[in-house]
């Protein structure tokens, strides 16, 4: 078969991407205060021709600025115009960033998080813009949709104001696997809080009346599956809360966890036993418990027969990257813009050891990233052409 290059992509500049990294990187803009990297975007995208809109997302939670919408027009209005995102906080601050390169890889010194994850991403976009500008290959609109606040649970993106966005399809960079990573099977996931209720009382005043809510509690978890429920659906406890002095026998309790399937009916299913063996557990013993369920995202399966897909493995192959195909458990922006009409894939961009001092990204698959990113505009375009 004969190799297609991209022309786009080949005029992304490698020294010029990595050095716009390290600039991003460096930028200390962790969940909530993201002023800086905006005011950064502010500058740089219309330099590069985009209109920009901020939400007002951030005003649900006091964060310092809302997610920004930036258009581009293309040089053909006929064809529908394509988003990438990302989200522009980081996990942690970055302020003090010392970046170490090593053999291709890029570390941080180990007193920080390296912010890769996700500012590898807004590095390439922005990298991958001045290549379609400077290969002049024919493309369509672009849109970027940076999310706010995602690291602690997608926040931004669950209050987005979605009419601002003026495209349907698009691409989110956040993976850790290798450029080519194309995911397109995301969970479902709701929280479960369990309120369970014993009777307080003083171990040497009122005893007898004592109900322990931690001992109720305790025989609810021992009964409860957790882990790996089957091949397509996690669970897990992660909260316990409650007590107020040694001397109370406590009167109650919290206990949250969180379930993810592939499945709506399994992640159902077991949210329902959760509730059931609780329940259980403290009725048997004069207790009781309030349960509610906390909707945290919904499940995407995107057909692998999709445009976006067809347009991603023919990308790829255009850089000389193997595209594969692949689902997560994990949750991302991907699954809040899928609910909220964005039809949206995951493709990974290599980053490593995220959310740690030990994060790192490979300079091959930065400059991949950008690649792609160019790529998939300039068949994008082809492909709407062609049809
Ligand atoms: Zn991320």
């Amino acid at each position: 078969m004969k190799t297609q290059v991209s022309k786009a992509a080949e005029h992304v500049n490698a020294e010029r991407l990595q050095e716009l990294f390290l600039e991003l990187a460096k930028i200390n803009a962790p969940s909530g205060k993201e002023s800086l990297v905006a005011e950064y975007l502010k500058k740089v995208l219309p330099e590069l021709g985009f209109t920009l809109e901020f939400d007002e997302a951030h005003k649900n939670f006091n964060g310092e600025v809302g997610n920004l919408i930036a258009y581009r027009e293309g040089t053909d209005s006929s064809i529908p115009p394509l988003f990438f995102s990302t989200h522009m906080d980081t996990v942690l601050p970055t302020e003090g960033l010392k970046p170490v390169i090593k053999d291709g890889v890029i570390y941080s010194d180990g007193t920080t998080i390296l912010g890769a994850d996700d500012r590898a991403a807004l590095a390439a976009y922005l990298e991958a813009i001045r290549a379609i500008i400077d290969s002049g290959v024919p493309h369509g609109a672009i849109e970027f949709i940076l999310t706010v606040n995602e690291q602690p649970g997608l926040v931004g993106a669950t209050y987005m104001d979605y009419s601002k966005a003026k495209s349907k399809l698009g691409y989110i960079f956040d993976s850790s696997g290798d450029v080519g990573q194309t995911i397109l099977k995301g969970p479902y996931s709701s929280r479960i809080w369990m309120e369970v209720k014993g009777n307080a009382a003083h171990i040497a005043l009122n005893a007898e009346e004592g109900n322990s809510a931690f001992i109720l509690a305790a025989e609810g978890l021992t009964n409860m599956k957790l882990g790996a429920i089957d091949e397509e659906t996690l669970a897990n406890i992660g909260i316990i809360k409650g007590g107020e002095l040694t001397s109370i026998i406590p009167g109650s309790v919290t206990v949250a966890g969180e379930v993810r399937s592939f499945s709506k009916e399994k992640l159902d299913t077991q949210l329902k036993h959760m509730e059931e063996v609780m329940k259980q557990a403290a009725e048997k013993k004069g207790g009781k418990v309030d349960v509610r369920i906390e909707k945290k995202y919904l499940g995407f399966d995107i057909p692998e027969d999709h445009i976006l897909v067809k347009n991603t493995l023919e990308a790829a192959q255009n850089i000389n990257v193997k595209p594969y195909l692949t689902e997560t458990l994990g949750g991302a922006d991907t699954n809040v813009l899928n609910e909220n009409g964005l039809t949206t894939i995951t493709l990974g961009l290599g980053f490593q050891n995220i959310h740690s001092f030990r994060e790192c990204i490979s300079i091959e698959n930065l400059i991949n990233t950008g690649k792609l990113t160019a790529a998939l505009i300039e068949q994008w375009y082809v492909n709407h052409k062609n049809s």
